[in-house]
């Protein structure tokens, strides 16, 4: 048994998925005119309290559209150093959008609101305007950190005060939400723009949805087609994320429950200097100094463990739908 822990994004769909993918109605997404994909953008849009949703096939594509919806060229993203958005979209933010970046040092990929009034530019022509706040939740290369509500309500209020829209990379928002049992409707108000991946923990094969108003939508659907995200019979993968948001979000806990003990684990082992705190389904550690990750994930892959290197002496393991108590197990046995 290959025990899989690279990341939640090769989970397989279940019978049960399938069989919803397979009945969808379905049509042409380009003119509207897929029912089941509605549906989801629809279902996806209460949920969080917006007008409206843009299903899109990946988080990279909803993030990089909802960039380019918010700022014009030259204008500035704040973003911490982490994000997704800034490291692991090919260089979006300048080939898409044309903007610049000003990157912040948050706590675990985290930003206050004192962090982001400091780094707003004084309106004098020698600057970029700040124009978007874009934050993380979960932060993936924090280690699955979650953000307290009421933090970002603050940094809501600074945006709002400065004229700043605020954008959220929900990739695993479900994550943070089944733990700190927040409303998704509280979240839908503080945030201008939210992308929400279905194909992550909530194991659907394709697909994420970015929320927001109706215009913001509008606008959004014209750069998706431009960026060559049209897409036509999109009803079969959307019927998928409709079947996850009924039955995949409340099982979340059980995948923070495997993670803290793949962390408790890993604790025991001497190679092993330091771990994040799991909060999440994320467990990232670092390695003695004298340690490669790329080494060490070899030899993890020898015992049929499959893990992510995260940086030179920092390895990363996401637990997910597939990832059983059986599977746990296993890896508490080969690692002994
Ligand atoms: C996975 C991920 C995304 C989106 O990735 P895609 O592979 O493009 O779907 C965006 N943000 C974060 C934090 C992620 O972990």
């Amino acid at each position: 048994m290959t025990i899989e822990l690279r990341s939640d994004t090769f989970t397989k769909p279940t019978p049960v998925m399938l069989e919803a993918m397979f009945s969808a109605e379905v049509g042409d997404d380009v003119f509207e005119e897929d029912f089941t994909v509605k549906k989801l953008e629809d279902k996806t849009a209460q949920m969080f309290g917006y007008e409206a949703g843009l299903f899109c096939t990946s988080g990279t594509m909803t993030n990089q559209i909802a960039i380019n919806v918010h700022v014009r060229q030259g204008d500035e993203v704040i973003c911490d150093a982490l994000s997704h958005i800034y490291l692991y979209e090919g260089g979006g933010i300048a080939a898409n959008s044309q903007a610049s970046v000003n990157l912040l040092q948050g706590n675990r990929g985290r930003l206050t609101a004192q962090q982001i009034t400091d780094a707003i530019q004084p309106d004098n022509l020698h600057h970029p305007i700040s124009r978007l706040v874009s934050l993380e939740n979960t932060v993936n290369k924090g280690g699955g950190a979650y953000y307290q509500l009421s933090d970002i309500q603050e940094i809501k209020k600074v945006c709002q005060d400065n004229n700043m829209a605020l954008h959220l990379d929900g990739a695993r928002l479900f994550n943070a939400l089944v733990e700190t049992q927040e409303s998704p409707l509280e979240y839908g108000k503080a945030f201008d723009s939210i992308s929400i991946c279905l194909s992550k923990g909530l194991g659907i094969p394709v697909g994420s949805v970015l929320l927001g108003t109706k215009e913001f939508i509008k606008q959004a659907r014209r750069v998706r087609k431009r960026f060559g995200g049209g897409w036509r019979q999109a009803g079969y993968l959307a019927a998928a994320g409709i079947y996850a948001l009924d039955n995949h979000i409340d099982r979340l806990v059980e995948d923070h429950q495997r993670a803290r003990e793949i962390g408790n684990i890993m604790a025991t082992l001497p190679e092993v200097e330091e771990i994040y705190a799991v909060d999440t389904n994320i467990v990232i550690f670092r390695l003695n100094h004298k340690i490669l990750s790329n080494d060490y994930v070899q030899q993890l892959n020898e015992k049929g463990i499959k893990a992510a290197t995260f940086g030179k002496h920092l390895v990363r393991f996401v637990t997910h739908l597939d990832f059983t108590d059986e599977h746990l197990a296993e890896f508490s046995k080969r690692m002994k």
